[in-house]
């Protein structure tokens, strides 16, 4: 099958786009990811997708947490920074949460442990034990079809 196919197919499912950040030696690291989803409620699991060719995949693996930061509508640069497709180097700041770096004014920040990784084709996933979560009143940042997109007035009647 061809790849443009499977990568057009999968671009068809709008997402909200996440930076996740982790910690080694003192050096925050960041990076984009929209691989990201809830798996477990009890207890309290998440799942992210890291390709074999990122940074990110033996930084995790070293430090065995991870951060989730939901970006908010007005972060596409952030974005496009920790994706590398900005030219120019920025300083970031983080905040704190229970000892993990997050990225100050996102939608939502949840810090995990790892708790299991599973090797998939040429990504891994690692599954996260929820440690804590700070949430904004924010509108999300969203990509669809290989581009940014917000959301727009709700046009749908809500029962
Ligand atoms: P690097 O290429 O090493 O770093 C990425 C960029 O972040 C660099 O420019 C670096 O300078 C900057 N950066 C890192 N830390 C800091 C810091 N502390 N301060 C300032 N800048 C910093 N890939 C996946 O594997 N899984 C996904 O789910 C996924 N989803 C994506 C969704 C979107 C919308 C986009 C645009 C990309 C996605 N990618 C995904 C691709 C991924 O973001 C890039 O391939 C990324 O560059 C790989 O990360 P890396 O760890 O190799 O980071």
């Amino acid at each position: 099958m061809d790849d443009r196919l499977f990568r057009t197919a999968m671009g068809k499912f709008a997402t909200g786009v996440t930076v996740i950040t982790t910690e080694v030696d003192g050096e925050v690291h960041g990076m984009t990811a929209n691989a990201f989803m809830s798996v477990s409620l009890q207890p309290k699991l998440v799942v992210i997708s890291i390709s074999e060719k990122a940074n990110m995949l033996y930084l995790i693996k070293e430090s065995n947490k991870f951060s989730v930061n939901i970006l908010s509508a007005e972060q596409q640069e952030l974005s496009q920074l920790f994706a590398g497709q900005l030219k120019e180097n920025r300083k970031v700041a983080f905040k704190n949460l229970n000892g993990l770096p997050v990225i100050e004014d996102a939608v939502a920040q949840i810090t995990c442990e790892v708790t299991n990784t599973h090797v998939e084709g040429d990504h891994t996933l690692f599954i996260g034990k929820v440690t804590d979560i700070e949430v904004a009143d924010k509108d999300p940042l969203i990509f669809f079809n290989g581009r940014y997109r917000s959301l727009t007035v709700e046009t749908i009647p809500q029962p």
